[in-house]
Formats: structure tokens, sequence, C-alpha cells
């Protein structure tokens, strides 16, 4: 579980923190990370317009 942990957490930081309504890229932000159970939710606000950007990974 650790291995994918880090393999998803490096693609997200080298991934554009881009909002999802307007395309406004995020240079100083970053994706903050939350485990539920069962997933792993990556979550990103945009600055400028207070979009929230989320994805979620399924951990087995
Ligand atoms: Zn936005």
């Amino acid at each position: 579980m650790t291995t994918v942990l880090e393999h998803v957490r490096r693609r997200y930081e080298t991934t554009d923190k881009k909002c999802p309504d307007y395309g406004y890229v995020d240079e100083e932000g970053n994706w903050v990370s939350q485990t539920a159970r069962r997933k792993l939710v990556y979550r990103h606000v945009c600055p400028s317009c207070d979009a929230t950007g989320e994805q979620t990974f399924n951990l087995k």
C-alpha cells in the first residue's frame, strides 16, 4: 500500500493544479491528500474561484 501511495503522491506533485472550471493553473498551491478507509482523496481548491478539483483512488 505504501508503494501505491507514494506513486500517486509523486504523480500529483508533478501534475498541474488546474482549475476544473476555468483552467487556471495554481503554481503555488498543491494537492491535499486525505485517506479514508479504502480511498485516497486528492483535493485542490482553486485560489481564483474556489472550485474544488478532486481525484479519488481506491486502495486495495
Ligand atoms: Zn478556478
